[in-house]
Parts: structure tokens; C-alpha cells; sequence
């Protein structure tokens, strides 16, 4: 028997049944080829098999080992027996907003089980698939799935809900691209037809559970067969994280957001205590390493929070300081989505479109996004603290 080492995607080891938590089944689900060869090996099948189990799992979306018809009957009871399962991560509870926007709490189970969010937000409602068909069968064109990195997260971001469950653990590779694939089958996503883009934007941050994160990327890319060119991952800005990102393969980089959300040092400071370790033009030079694609550009994520970022003055400073990287870059303000214990507001539509407009009139790309479902718990890390409370 063998089990995954949680914060080791592929690494096997022997299960010792005498360590409590070991007695429940271990998980198929996170495992990439290469490893499912050698567990499918070590079960004393061939090594191809590994590929059925690949279409299985991450592109049949197939959840229990005895719906795996491919494999012959006689192994997938012998896998059941020796104690293995899909084991992807499952959703819990789904909340539909009125919008189409989806979110849900995903279960993560295993010794440590935690639940965390994702988010589903489709587009377009005019049953055309894209290529001049029409496809019934959907009421999208277009969607986009946001998943979380982190049980909570330990930045501690002002106005972040997430940031006040504090860090509870980080998510292993299965669990962050378990998340996906259950969203995937839930809405029956064609991988390579379907236009579904992913964002890491959820609970925690990503650089902080770079190595996890990064075998999610690889796992979403190779067994799933996403393009890491419509994946966004967002940052608050952990430099030693952005500096090892600069590095990745361009064929495995998702694109890089950067969550700027003031315009000086000053302000960022005062509401993301991160930045007196990483100040913005640290964060700008490590930024500066990553090797971009043609026509890619740096997404600076700015949350509108009133009287404090959403000033005409604060919007000429960003405008300035964005100018100044000489990045290819655009920016996306977020009104503040508010919550329960704070003291902020949300700034009115008109403050965000004049924020948007003196952006613009300095040649700086600047688009609103709108905050999706507001009616079941749109901030991200309120659905958790609310639903589990
Ligand atoms: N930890 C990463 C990714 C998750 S947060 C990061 O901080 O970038 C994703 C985005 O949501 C960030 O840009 C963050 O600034 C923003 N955000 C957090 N709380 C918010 C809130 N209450 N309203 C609007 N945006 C928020
Ligand atoms: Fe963490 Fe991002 Fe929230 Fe900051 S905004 S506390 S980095 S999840």
C-alpha cells in the first residue's frame, strides 16, 4: 500500500496503518501519468494503463474507481480492496446567484479534511457555442472558474474576509486542481471546445504554496488539458514567489496579476501590512523577470475602497506609477466587496467609472469588474466564515 505525501504531488511512499488517519483510502485524484504508472505498476498492471486512468479521471471527470469501465472488473475491485479511490475533492453546498454566478464549498477530504470556495461565472446567454452553431444544451459562451490556493490565508490584507480565518493549512496539488475538474463536470465543460478561463483568485496566495500550486498548473495543463493562456493567478505581491514564476516554462505560466490596490507605498502599507517587506517597486522589479508572451500583459488588480484608494489624485498617482514600469499592463478596479466587522465602504458606481475614465485619459487600459453575485456571499472567504459559522 502507498500513499501520496499530501505536500508532494507524485511522491509515494509505504502507508503505515498504525499512524491514525491512515486507515481511509488513498486518492488517484492529484496523481500525475507518470505516478499513476507506478502505482498502476506497483498494483502489477502495465504502465499504459496509466494513460486510461488519465482519460478516466481528469477528462471523463469519472469520480469512483468502479465507474472506470475501461479498467478490466477484476482490477478495479482489486484497486478498491487495496484501499484506493478517486478521491477528488467534491462539492458540498452550491449557492446559485441571480446573475448565473455560482459558488461553492468544495470538500477537501482526508485526514486534514477542510472545505474550500470556488466560483463559477458564466457569460453570454444567447445559446450560440462560438463557431455559428447552436448548442441547447448550454446557456453560456463564455465562463470563468476562480479556485483557492490556501485554507485562509496568512497575508492579512485589511479588507480581505479570507484574511480573517487566518491560515489554516495549504491545499495540495489534487485539492487545487480538484477543484476545477469538479466544476468542469458539474457544468459538463468540453476541455478544448468550451471557452473556459481559470483564475487562482480565490482563498489564500498562490505564492505562498508556490511548489502546490505549481503542480496544480501542471497537472490542469498535461492530465486536464487547460492552456496555462487562459489561466490568471494573482498575487499579493510575495517577490521570492513572482522571482521563481519568472522562471517557469512559457508553455506552463499562467499570466500574472498583480493586487496593487493603492497608489504609493504609503497607502499600500496601511491596508496590506505585506508590503512594508515587499514594497511596490520590489515587487515591480521582480515583475519586470517574467518573460512575456506576445501581447500579454500585467494585470494590476486594484480594489476601490472609499475615501482611501478612490480618490482623482490616487487614480493620477496609478496612473503615473503604472506608466512608469514600462509594462505592457492593464488595470481592473474592484469596488470593495464589503463584509461583516469592517470599517470600510464601497465606493458609489459613479466614483469607480471617474477612477476608470482619468485612468484611461492617461493611456493607462482600465476596466471595472463587476462584482459577481452579490446575493449569495460574493466576497470571497464569506461563504466559508458564513456557511460553516
Ligand atoms: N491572495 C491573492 C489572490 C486571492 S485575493 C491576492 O491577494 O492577489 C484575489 C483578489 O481579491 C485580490 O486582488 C484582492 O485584493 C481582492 N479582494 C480581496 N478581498 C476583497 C474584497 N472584500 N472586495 C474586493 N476585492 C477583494
Ligand atoms: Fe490573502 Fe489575497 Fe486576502 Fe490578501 S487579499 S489576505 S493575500 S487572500
Amino acid at each position: 500500500m502507498l500513499r501520496v505525501v499530501p505536500e508532494n504531488s507524485g511522491q509515494l511512499v509505504p502507508l503505515d496503518p498504525t499512524v491514525p488517519g491512515n486507515e481511509s483510502r488513498v486518492s488517484l485524484f492529484g496523481l500525475d501519468a507518470a505516478a499513476l504508472a507506478g502505482v498502476l505498476k506497483e498494483e502489477g498492471e502495465p504502465s499504459w494503463r496509466a494513460d486510461q486512468v488519465v482519460e478516466a479521471v481528469y477528462r471523463q471527470y469519472i469520480s469512483e474507481i468502479s465507474s472506470i469501465t475501461t479498467l478490466p472488473l477484476t482490477f478495479r475491485q482489486k484497486l478498491v480492496a487495496r484501499g484506493w479511490q478517486v478521491g477528488r475533492p467534491e462539492i458540498a453546498k452550491a449557492f446559485k446567484s441571480a446573475d448565473g454566478t455560482e459558488r461553492y464549498l468544495i470538500h477537501c477530504p482526508g485526514p486534514k479534511a477542510e472545505s474550500v470556495e470556488a466560483v463559477w461565472m458564466p457569460e453570454g446567454d444567447d445559446g450560440e457555442a462560438g463557431d455559428g452553431s447552436t448548442d441547447e444544451a448550454k446557456d453560456w459562451r463564455r465562463a470563468t472558474i476562480c479556485v483557492s490556493s490556501q485554507v485562509g490565508c496568512a497575508v492579512n490584507c485589511q479588507f480581505c474576509l479570507t484574511a480573517k480565518l487566518g491560515l489554516q493549512r495549504n491545499l495540495t496539488p489534487g485539492e487545487i486542481a480538484g477543484q476545477v475538474v469538479s466544476v468542469l463536470d458539474r457544468h459538463a465543460v468540453r476541455v478544448g471546445r468550451d471557452r473556459v478561463n481559470l483564475v487562482f483568485m480565490g482563498m489564500g496566495e498562490p505564492f505562498l504554496n508556490y511548489d502546490n500550486f505549481m503542480a496544480a498548473v501542471r497537472l490542469l495543463v498535461h492530465e486536464v488539458g487547460l492552456s496555462p493562456q487562459r489561466m490568471t493567478v494573482s498575487t499579493s505581491g510575495i517577490v521570492p514567489g513572482i522571482e521563481r514564476f519568472a522562471e517557469e516554462p512559457s508553455d506552463l505560466r499562467p499570466k500574472l496579476a498583480i493586487s496593487l490596490n493603492a497608489p504609493n507605498d504609503e497607502v499600500r502599507a496601511g491596508i496590506m501590512p505585506i508590503n512594508r517587506k515587499w514594497p511596490i517597486s520590489s515587487v515591480i522589479d521582480a515583475v519586470r523577470r517574467v518573460r512575456l508572451r506576445p501581447r500579454e500583459r500585467i494585470t494590476f488588480e486594484y480594489v476601490l475602497l472609499g475615501g482611501v484608494t478612490d480618490r482623482p489624485e490616487h487614480a493620477r498617482e496609478v496612473a503615473r506609477l503604472v506608466r512608469r514600469t514600462g509594462l505592457p499592463a492593464k488595470v481592473n478596479l474592484i469596488a470593495w466587496n464589503p463584509g461583516p466587522d469592517f470599517h470600510y465602504s464601497t465606493p458609489k458606481p459613479e466614483t469607480a467609472e471617474q477612477f476608470q475614465k482619468a485612468l484611461t485619459a492617461e493611456g493607462i487600459p482600465a476596466y471595472i469588474r463587476q462584482p459577481r453575485g452579490r446575493d449569495i456571499f460574493a466576497a470571497c472567504g464569506q461563504l466559508k466564515r458564513t456557511v460553516e459559522a
